[in-house]
């Protein structure tokens, strides 16, 4: 299998009219990969400017980000043509490893604002390698610049950054710096295709948390009906558990629960409810072991919303 590590960089629109016109938000103007085979070793590279055909001024804060100006791009080939022969550059067995969540999510936009044929049908694994770097050198949590990363591992800088094949090429080679084959574990998904049933679901579990990603749902009241969705099994051993703190929410956006396994003790489930494009719900789950004092924590936090709640309705019935 090779790695793919690819950078796009992407203009918009400069006014407010031109972006309300445009159902693209974003449209790429330039793609920059390199392949890393099995072994993490360079093996070939894909770099092309691509001609725009949405936004025909170069946004100004992109233009001073990238340093690219419109007239580099006018004899450049379309995104159709360029972006056909860098899904064919990418072979068959690779996966996508991108700095951040956001790119794959534009390419595939881009891609279907021109009725190209998908890069996959399924909701797409990947590397986000901001991540994994936070999971191999830092505290899991906290997401670096690509600058930053380059800065800590001593990469050496010979060219300028925030250029799509420049900062692949440092995506790169922050993977291959990455020596504990562990941390490759953590796969990313990118819901910007969505499972379409629940068979397509994505039911996976980390080193120290389990991930659901469910398909869509009409609403917001169909999905907390789901059974998979609220469902809060140990998911370490499969077991059943016992309800200590039941779903509850203080947005109608993110829902909290603590269960209790008989052997692996406490766990909580998080769902977060996200809107898909066309204004469906899916849900993104999390289970995970905690500590007695974050149950403490979760419990004080849904007596603070009870608490709120009652005064709110209080001052409602006393005006
Ligand atoms: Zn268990």
């Amino acid at each position: 299998m090779n790695y793919i590590v690819f950078d796009l960089e992407w203009n918009q629109a400069a006014d407010l009219r031109t972006r309300r016109a445009n159902s693209l938000l974003f449209e790429i103007i330039e793609i920059g990969a390199v392949r890393l085979n099995e072994q993490k070793e360079y093996i070939d590279e894909f770099h092309e400017l691509i001609r725009p055909q949405v936004f025909h001024t170069m946004n100004q804060v992109t233009g001073d980000l990238i340093h690219l100006k419109m007239e580099q791009l006018e004899n450049c080939r379309s995104f159709p043509e360029v972006a056909a022969d860098f899904v064919r550059w990418c072979g068959g067995d690779y996966i996508f490893c991108t700095w951040g969540n956001l790119d794959l999510t534009e390419l595939q936009k881009n891609m279907d604002y021109y009725n190209m044929t998908p890069v996959s049908e399924k909701t797409l694994k990947y590397y986000d390698v901001q991540k994994l770097f936070s999971i191999a050198f830092e505290d899991r949590k906290s997401r670096r610049t690509l600058q930053y990363a380059v800065d800590f591992l001593g990469i050496e800088k010979d060219v300028a950054f925030h250029r799509a094949y420049t900062d692949a090429r440092y995506t790169a080679e922050i993977i291959k710096r990455i020596g504990e084959e562990s941390v490759f574990k953590n796969y990313s998904f990118d819901t910007y295709r969505l499972p379409r049933n629940r068979s397509e679901e994505i039911r996976i579990c980390f080193e120290d948390y389990a991930k659901y990603i469910s398909r869509e749902f009409p609403d917001k009241i169909a999905a907390m009906a789901d059974r998979e969705v609220i469902a809060s099994h140990c998911f370490i051993c499969g077991a059943r558990t016992r309800k200590k703190i039941p779903w509850f929410t203080n947005n109608g956006k993110h829902y909290y629960t603590v269960v209790t396994c008989a052997r692996h003790g406490a766990i909580k489930g998080k769902i977060r409810l996200r809107r898909t494009e066309n204004n469906r719900i899916f849900v993104e789950k999390t289970m995970k072991q905690i500590s007695p004092e974050m149950v403490q924590d979760i419990a004080d936090k849904k007596n603070q919303i009870r608490k709120s709640r009652k005064e709110r309705r209080h001052k409602k019935e006393g005006s």
